[in-house]
């Protein structure tokens, strides 16, 4: 396992600040992400990637493949992270192009900004990394976050019906709520009321629309 000198880590560092403002000087187009953590300090990194890496899609029309590195540095300890977690992300190699600079630019939303650069004069992607998007502060007692970027790195449309069922389940278990407590003060309230609830038989059934959210 490499680890990187502090004075490794601080040139790392300077030239990871340099190659953000380069890249930053333009949009890129994005696909699909991987998923990497550093086997020194667990720090998560969410990479998302720039089209024609790891792109099945643009494979097809090069009749070539560019790679990522299966393992690269963590600006945090020096140390090397390396792809894990294969199937988060994995579908969406190729699919759902999106720009990055309107990605990163999304209001009320959870944004990861690291991502693997396609650099034309380079063989494989380059990463660019702000900071980790889980530390391991951030992950001690958490089992989440793996939910958190499947659900985070949805495309729109995919997120938008995910939020809106998730609001759905939330306005129902509401409900219950005020069932239950409607039901407690009102004693004489007729029978066929009392055993169905306010809101009718089916009150309490999930949509069948809601399904997705349990079962991804
Ligand atoms: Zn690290």
């Amino acid at each position: 396992m490499i680890l990187l000198d502090p004075y490794q880590l601080e040139k790392y560092k300077t030239n990871m600040g340099e190659r953000i403002i380069e890249v930053g000087k333009q949009d890129h187009t994005i696909h699909g992400y991987m998923v990497y953590q550093c086997e020194h300090c667990n720090n998560i990194y969410v990479m998302w990637l720039e089209k024609g890496l790891e792109d099945p899609t643009d494979d097809e029309k090069t009749g070539m493949h560019k790679p990522v590195p299966f393992g690269i540095i963590c600006p945090a300890c020096g140390g090397t992270a390396i792809h894990t977690l294969w199937s988060l992300g994995k579908d969406s190699l190729g699919k759902n192009y999106k720009s990055y600079q309107k990605y990163v630019e999304q209001p009320n939303r959870l944004i990861y900004r690291n991502f693997f650069w396609n650099d034309p004069t380079i063989d494989r992607g380059v990463p660019i990394i702000f900071e980790p998007d889980y530390c391991l502060e951030s992950l001690r007692g958490r089992i989440d976050y793996i939910t958190e970027i499947y659900i985070n790195t949805l495309p729109n449309n995919q997120y938008e019906e995910f939020i809106n069922n998730a609001m759905n389940a939330l306005d129902r278990v509401t409900l219950v709520d005020v069932v239950a407590s409607i039901e407690l003060l009102d004693f004489k309230g007729n029978r066929e009321q009392k055993r169905h609830g306010p809101f009718g038989i089916d009150g309490y059934k999930r949509p069948r629309s809601n399904k997705k959210l349990y079962e991804y």
